[in-house]
């Protein structure tokens, strides 16, 4: 039998509650994200999520998959390595053998188990009886970016990512300039070697001083920085970045990730074998001249592996490279064959990832808020602890399941995390350290905030204020509405939208566009000019894009993805022109009253949006919003005019590639900006580039473009270029830089 991925059992038995409907939705939105982290990730040196956060997501897809087998497909993020070969920058190249993911171990218990499967799957009595023959060999996570160096006759000949697993990209020239890889080894042998390239921190911190010096946008840590430096179209900027490596794999040609070579091209015959485990292999690439991580621990039981955990967990930081947790490998060859692979990673391997920074400190209170579409969520007030870099005195703690399944109790001191060093988490009490009057959290019977009796649906874990007129849900619809990724009204903040509420200024979303400078002047700490400007930014969003004024209406399950794809969809079938926005109106009622299976033609979208969609048009309450903002005057610009093409805007005919975390902008948004400015985006940075929109964690697209001498602009300089406040100027459209 072959044994799926590890799966964390509590998110199994969680995803066996969902209906097929609600399971196959949930891992559709997990798979495009994780696509979309993948990409952002491995292609673009750029990632927008943390790697706890991801890692996330990554274990709860698994487990669906676990508890609804029918939704594996052969491209689901589970099956697949890393990332594409980005077209057109590099030579593609097919690897000869597989270059395979690891399957991740996140506790001590989850080690414990992966040894009890290597135990099941060599035959060996388990725990605590002694594995004979059985050892481990626990070796640093070097938190980089995979490399395989072939070499022929003793020479370096070709150098290349790892890709998707099958294709890599040939970056031999680059490797080239790294000093720890060997040009000659030490004896003319024909072999395969992987590693991993890396920054070390002091250069990392280097060249970010160096940035911020110069004005540029900061890398996000050292592995993008790493990789992105590695994968520069220019050698010569590879060298200046002062790049290192560890090698740690051996591929001869009866190694077992030969013999696991599947569909992939056969070894070629004849090839020694000159190393029968990984202990061996790691001592022989040392003598042939890699550079080879002195940090190993051959000869281990589990236990053994879990104290070197340990004793790597705060250690780790002295190193003056990044690690991000222990790779676990059986020893001996014979054995790891004998187990072979699972999906994308060996069954005889396996890496633990080093858990985030934990403090303690006393939780004061928790207090349910209400949100916009009802949702109570208590929320942790918490003494303000400093946890991975900074102060957090508040953490969801997401419902009152998960408060009752972690037994937190007002009073409780309890253990802070942070999510892959962003989201506080509590994790757990500290049960030695509860007071006698610790009390058990109770949701209100009534909301807090309007006094409607609270609904729990059954079955269910969320608890709701039913009232759609609650002044805590309209006040967060109204935020929302006129927040950054909806109709973007600088200055609306939620000081000014409670004045505004409070005196029934605005009632409804159209109610800001009947706002007049006079009643703008009427508000608190609220002078002439600062009314209008507040005024001339409500009258600017009038025209904000179609897909932005639909995120805008809070439609529940639509976000700003599914948004803009709905938009487009719109686009097609209700073309623009004199009375687009009622006419678009019109259309989505009548799909939602004769025909709602249609809104499952819109790209991302399932059954869950698809009947969300057909509830918001077809009830009274809603589904009017579009006219409504019709009639005070909103005009909402198309998406693009066929990927960009004949537009008129402030980027009319330019090409314009955006790249790191642009502020204010998820990436479809700022690419559906340039759209909408009559521009095209584009994934790749040439000649032909007209301007770079860069934000932190921007890597090698960034480098190009200054190496190209082409326009760089930051968020704000991008959003006065949209805004036609600032021009673009002559640009580099199909001429030399100078
Ligand atoms: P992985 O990082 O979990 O582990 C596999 C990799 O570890 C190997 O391919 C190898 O390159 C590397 N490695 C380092 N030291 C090693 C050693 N001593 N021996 C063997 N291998 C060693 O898996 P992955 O498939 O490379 O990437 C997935 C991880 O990447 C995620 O868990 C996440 O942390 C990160 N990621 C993050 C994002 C994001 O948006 N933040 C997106 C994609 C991936």
């Amino acid at each position: 039998m072959i044994e799926p991925l590890p799966v964390d059992p509590a998110l199994v038995e969680a995803a066996e509650t969902l209906t097929a409907d609600a399971a196959a939705a949930r891992h559709g939105e997990l798979a495009d994200r994780i696509r979309r982290a993948n990409r952002l990730y491995y292609e673009e040196d750029a990632p927008e999520l943390a790697d706890a956060e991801y890692d996330a997501l990554f274990r709860e897809l698994v487990a669906i998959e676990a508890a609804h087998p029918e939704l594996v497909t052969s491209d689901s993020p589970t099956q697949r390595v890393g990332g594409a070969p980005v077209g057109g920058r590099f030579p593609e190249v097919r690897h000869q053998h597989p270059m395979l993911s690891l399957a991740n171990a996140f506790s001590h218990d989850e080690l414990r188990a992966f040894d009890a499967r290597v135990r099941r799957g060599l035959g060996l009595p388990q725990a605590p009886e002694p594995a004979e023959g059985l050892t481990y060999v626990a070796e640093l996570k070097i938190d980089g970016l995979a490399i395989s160096l072939r070499y022929e006759r003793g020479r370096l000949a070709l150098g290349a990512t790892r890709g998707d697993g099958t294709t890599g990209e040939d970056v031999t020239p680059n490797l080239r300039t790294i000093r720890s890889i060997p040009e000659r080894l030490t004896e003319p042998a024909t072999l395969e070697a992987r590693g991993e390239v890396y920054m070390p921190k002091a250069e990392f911190a280097r060249i970010n001083a160096e940035r911020e010096e110069a004005g540029l946008p900061l890398y996000a840590n050292p592995r993008n920085s790493g990789a992105g430096s590695l994968r520069q179209k220019d050698a010569a900027v590879t060298a200046s970045r002062r790049l290192s490596t560890w090698v740690y794999q051996l591929l001869e040609d009866a190694t077992p990730a030969a013999a696991q070579a599947g569909p992939f091209e056969a070894p070629a015959a004849g090839g020694a074998v000159t190393v029968s485990s990984q202990s061996a292999a790691l001592a022989r690439l040392k003598a042939l001249g890699f550079q080879v991580n002195p940090d190993v621990a051959p000869g281990l039981d589990i236990e053994g592996v879990i104290a070197f955990t340990e004793k790597w967990r705060e250690a780790r930081h002295e190193l003056p490279y990044e690690t991000d947790g222990v790779v676990v490998k059986v020893d001996r060859f014979d054995q790891q064959e004998r187990l072979g692979m699972v999906s994308r990673a060996p069954r005889w391997a396996i890496a633990y990832k080093f858990p985030p920074e934990q403090v303690e400190t006393l939780l004061e209170d928790i207090v349910p808020y209400v949100g916009r579409t009802g949702t109570l969520t208590p929320v942790a007030h918490l003494k303000p602890a400093k946890v991975a870099g900074s102060t957090v005195a508040r953490a969801t703690l997401h419902n009152l399941d998960e408060v009752r399944r972690k037994d937190i109790r007002i009073g409780d001191t309890v253990v802070l995390q942070k999510a892959g060093d962003v989201i506080p988490e509590v994790v757990c009490p500290v049960l030695d350290k509860r007071p006698p009057n610790a009390r058990e959290f109770q949701m209100p019977e009534a909301c807090p905030v309007c006094g409607t009796p609270i609904v729990r649906d059954e079955g269910a874990v969320r608890h709701y204020c039913p009232n759609p007129a609650c002044p805590a849900r309209v006040s967060q619809e109204f935020g929302h509405f006129v927040s950054r990724g909806a109709m973007d009204i600088e200055g609306a903040g939620w000081a000014v939208l409670s004045q505004l509420l409070g005196r029934g200024l605005v009632k409804s979303r159209s109610d800001f566009y009947r706002l007049t400078v006079e009643d703008l002047e009427s508000l608190e700490r609220f002078g002439r000019k600062s009314a209008e400007n507040l005024y001339s930014a409500i009258q600017r969003s009038r025209s904000r894009p179609l897909a932005r004024v639909i995120n805008g209406l809070g439609i529940p399950q639509v976000g700003e993805t599914t948004a803009i794809d709905l938009a487009r969809w719109v686009m097609a079938q209700v073309p623009p022109g004199e009375g687009w926005l009622p006419r678009i109106g019109a259309f989505l009622r009548q799909v939602a009253r004769e025909d709602p299976e249609r809104f499952a033609e819109v790209e991302g979208v399932g059954p869950t949006v698809s009947q969300a969609l057909a509830r918001w048009f077809v009830d009274d309450a809603t589904s009017h919003a579009l006219d409504e903002l019709a009639e005070v005057g909103v005009e909402p610009e198309p998406p693009a005019v066929a990927a960009g093409e004949g537009g008129d805007g402030p980027l009319a005919g330019k090409t314009v590639v955006v790249t790191g975390a642009i502020e204010g902008f998820s990436r479809e948004e700022a690419e559906e900006a340039v759209r909408a400015a009559g521009g095209k985006p584009a994934g790749s940075v040439s000649k032909k580039t007209d301007l770079v929109v860069a934000g932190p964690g921007a890597g090698s697209k960034l480098a190009k473009a200054e190496e190209l001498g082409i326009r760089v602009v930051d968020a704000d300089g991008f959003r006065r270029i949209v805004a036609g406040e600032d021009a673009l100027g002559e640009t580099n459209s199909g001429e030399e830089p100078s």
